[in-house]
């Protein structure tokens, strides 16, 4: 079940908030990823500053993230945790419907009439886009592979070679 309390955080009622800066924190915990599944993320214990910058037609959001992801090493498969630093900008923009909204990943067109901005989906972005394309414990400092669990895998990969050596595929088509 969705935890709608926690869910709420996201939802950014911008309506509420005078002309001027404003900080906002959300919390990125298991229910995010539980909701939010991926192959990658497990887990996650990620602080999000959002830095509201409110105008009278024209918003910008910054977005400082930081925190641990849990990931899968790529090479022992246990659970690796990544320290996450990112940040990004988002100019969000009050647009008229008859107005054509023009494309820019950075800026974000709201209808004219909305209240209140979920930025979910955005923040699960910005995580996810985050995340190293190599995952090895060996790479952070006081982490390390799983050595019983690399020795199993091994074997394993070498029973496979074995089997589909194409030598003894070849060897069972000799008729003798
Ligand atoms: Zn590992």
């Amino acid at each position: 079940m969705e935890d709608k309390v926690y869910f709420k955080q996201f939802d950014i009622e911008f309506v509420k908030l005078p002309l001027g800066q404003h900080e906002l924190t959300l919390e990125v915990d298991k229910r995010f990823f539980e909701k939010h599944t991926n192959d990658e993320i497990s887990d996650a214990e990620v602080k999000v500053r959002l830095q509201v910058e409110k105008k009278e037609h024209l918003m910008r959001f910054r977005f400082l993230l930081r925190g641990t992801v849990t990931l899968k090493c790529d090479l022992c498969l246990e659970a690796l945790l990544f320290p996450l630093e990112t940040e990004e900008d988002f100019i969000v923009k009050m647009t008229p419907k008859e107005e054509e909204a023009p494309e820019d990943e950075h800026c974000i067109h709201l209808p004219e009439k909305a209240f209140s901005f979920n930025v979910e989906q955005l923040v699960y972005e910005l995580i996810y886009a985050a995340i190293p394309m190599r995952k090895v414990h060996e790479d952070y400092p006081g982490q390390q592979c799983n050595a019983s669990m690399l020795s199993l895998l091994e074997a394993h990969q070498q029973k496979k070679n074995t089997e589909c050596d194409p030598r003894w595929e070849a060897l069972k088509n000799i008729k003798l």
